[in-house]
């Protein structure tokens, strides 16, 4: 089992060694709705054990290693979310994988997902670099955020109702934090429309009565208090989606050129 100590120097790590610990669902959402910014937020995400069985997955993926990267580190902790702290744009997935984003500390890094979505996001003006490849190495988001449902990889990339909801909080509050300037959020795959959408509630966004069903480009206007903002669904670059081209670039770079448009006007 291993994870990287927090405040240990790995780059862009939001935690210290003092920042406190959720052990439970309990705690997740007093300590979520007692973060008052989006680094205390993302500190206290970054060390979560809420949820013992994906503690113990990410840990141990951290140690036994692909062996492609066996010699590199891994990150082995919950991903926090990621990016400008005053959005026009979110981008909600959703959990890490655990070869991507346990290895690299970094929400869609180092997998062939995040390929996908870093180069489009660079395409449409909302990434400053076209790869991501680990915590550190300059990629920055331009009006943009990350964020996913559940914040810890979990095994065959599914995880358990239970867990979806222990990490809501995060989710949630986050969402609240950021809610002044959003004015657009992808929900990238029908896991994350259907997650995202009691987030919004609890966030404090108003939203119609029923979720309209999941689709590449389906857009849904909600509101934050007097301010507009637009739901839009992307299909996931998922390999499995890009390999049969279900979902290829130019249909990525539609999405996105739609948020960055609808964000900045
Ligand atoms: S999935 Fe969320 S609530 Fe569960 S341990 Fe990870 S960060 Fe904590």
């Amino acid at each position: 089992m291993s994870f990287v100590p927090p405040g240990s120097g790995w780059p862009g790590d939001p935690a210290a060694p003092d920042t406190p610990v959720a052990q439970n669902a309990r705690e997740v959402a007093k300590l979520a709705a007692e973060s008052r910014t989006p680094a205390d937020l993302t500190a206290r995400q970054s060390v979560c054990r809420a949820c013992p069985r994906l503690v113990e997955w990410r840990e141990e993926v951290a140690d036994v290693k692909r062996r492609a990267f066996a010699d590199e580190t891994y990150w082995g902790r919950p991903i926090a979310g990621w990016g400008d702290e005053d959005p026009h744009t979110l981008i909600v997935g959703l959990a890490p994988a655990a070869h991507g984003g346990n290895r690299t500390g970094r929400i869609f890094t180092g997998d062939r997902s995040g390929d996908w979505l870093f180069a489009s996001l660079y395409r449409t003006g909302l990434a400053a670099q076209e790869t991501s490849v680990h915590a550190g190495d300059g990629q920055r988001l331009i009006g943009a955020r990350m964020m996913a449902a559940v914040r810890c990889a979990p095994p065959a990339n599914k995880p358990t109702p239970e867990e979806r909801d222990t990490c809501f909080p995060w989710l949630a509050r986050e969402l609240a934090l950021v809610a002044g300037t959003t004015r657009v959020i992808v929900a990238l795959g029908g896991f994350a429309w259907q997650a995202v959408w009691p987030a919004l509630r609890a966030a404090g966004f108003t939203l119609p009565p029923r979720r309209p069903p999941f689709g590449h480009g389906v857009e849904v206007p909600v509101s934050y208090g007097a301010a507009p903002v637009t739901l839009i669904g992307c299909y996931h670059p998922s390999q499995q989606n890009t390999f049969t081209g279900r979902v290829t670039a130019d249909m990525l770079d539609a999405v996105f050129a739609r948020a960055s448009a609808l964000g900045t006007l």
